[in-house]
């Protein structure tokens, strides 16, 4: 039968998508799965045979292609190969994955920690272990996808809180029953918009309501606190997060994910959660690669020196210049567009001109909220990024968002 001829409403939702596609490629407004072809210092890639400025990635320090890392990987591969014997419960664990749990663990002031081969998964798996039907789930409205995925998984109820905002949280904390499990959940930043949760707030509601708490630290991994160790390190509360949650393909140029804390509920996870018992284990050149940069973030501090003089610079120019940044108080510093054809306009004209950004549109972001969603990097050289606010600068006041 002719794939195209089914007429149902999934083949209906394939043949709009691709009309929309369509539509954008002929305005010259795909910017999507476009490739790097090279990775060149100071955060510049080759793309379409083109060198550009990158501000579009997510690392933070700029450790993609650190020597140690790259010798660790290597090493790894040398004397492991490229795969595992399988899951990690039966003959997939390697000592390098123990040893990077324990470096996790250390670096995130836990007891324990437990690893996954994504982020993703991480969350759905995460959540849907630890709670189920008739418990309920507080989520935080613009939480990660991977949030949102594992809390509609875990078949718990699920509260959505207006971003971040505690009275709201409180009420509907107050509305569950007492005596249920109760799960709150927040990314530490804030995947879209940059800013932080008031993370000594929501520990102290779910002290109060006997919930559990999960922060979510895939853009905070490295970046806050004046070591990098994360969020308990920025605001100096060690013992709010129950569930530390992070990524290790952001900050950490590897893959994987890991969840921090107590031993218990680390075993727990071991023995209960699907995605360790049923997914194959990390492979040695990713673990040795992870293991690696998190020592690098320790012994080389002027990163995060960098990370944040550049991240003040385009903060601090973007919005002189009149651009409406949200709350951002990070390296991700939102565009704010408005529609989805000016975000993908000033992405075009920013890309003509050798900055590589991308834009963010609905339904990723509410409706009217689409922008550039920019990023800097401890890798980018100041004069750069001088030049890469210029060239949204000029953009965005032919564009007349800007005077
Ligand atoms: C990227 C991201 C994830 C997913 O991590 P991957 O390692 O890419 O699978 C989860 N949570 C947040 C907040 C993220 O930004």
């Amino acid at each position: 039968m002719d794939f195209h001829s089914i007429d149902n409403n999934s083949a209906r939702r394939i043949a709009a998508l691709k009309q929309r596609l369509d539509s954008l490629k002929d305005n010259d407004y795909y910017f999507y799965n476009q490739a790097v072809q090279e990775m060149l210092p100071e955060s510049k890639v080759r793309v379409n045979g083109r060198v550009m400025g990158m501000y579009a990635s997510y690392s933070y320090l700029g450790l993609i292609g650190h020597p140690r890392i790259n010798e660790a990987a290597k090493r790894a591969v040398d004397k492991y190969g490229t795969g595992t014997h399988g899951v990690r419960t039966l003959a997939g664990t390697l000592d390098l994955h123990n040893e990077l749990e324990e470096t996790i663990a250390n670096f995130k002031h836990a007891e324990s920690a437990v690893t996954y081969t994504s982020g993703y998964v991480t969350n759905l798996t995460t959540i849907s272990t630890l709670m189920g039907r008739g418990d309920y789930v507080f989520s935080d409205k613009i939480n990660h996808a991977s949030i949102v995925d594992g809390c509609l998984m875990s078949g718990a109820e699920f509260r959505r809180f207006r971003h971040n905002d505690m009275e709201h949280l409180e009420g509907l904390l107050k509305n569950a029953p007492s005596e249920v499990s109760k799960l709150i959940i927040a990314d530490s930043v804030f995947s879209m918009d940059g800013d932080i949760i008031d993370l000594p707030r929501i520990a102290e509601l779910a002290q109060k309501y006997n919930a559990w708490l999960m922060i979510d630290e895939a853009h905070s991994l490295g970046v806050l606190g004046e070591k990098g160790t994360g969020i308990e390190e920025y605001f100096n509360l060690y013992d709010a997060i129950d569930i530390k949650m992070g990524t290790l393909s952001k900050t950490i140029p590897s893959v994987g994910g890991y969840v921090a804390g107590k031993k218990e509920l680390i075993d727990f996870l071991r023995h209960g959660s699907r995605a360790y018992i049923f997914s194959a284990a990390l492979p040695p050149a990713q673990a040795a690669a992870a293991n690696e940069a998190f020592k690098i973030i320790l012994d080389e501090p002027e990163r995060l020196e960098r990370l944040n003089a550049n991240t003040r610079l385009f903060i601090d120019g973007l919005k002189g210049m009149g651009f409406d940044t949200l709350l951002t108080e990070t390296a991700i510093v939102p565009v704010l567009c408005g529609t989805d054809e000016k975000a993908f306009e000033l992405t075009k004209r920013c890309q003509e001109q050798d900055v590589f950004v991308l834009p963010v549109v609905s339904p990723a972001v509410q409706e009217g909220m689409s922008r550039l969603r920019a990023t800097v990097t401890a890798a980018h050289n100041p004069a750069d990024i001088e030049y890469a606010m210029d060239v949204i600068y000029q953009a965005g006041k032919a564009m007349g968002m800007v005077k």
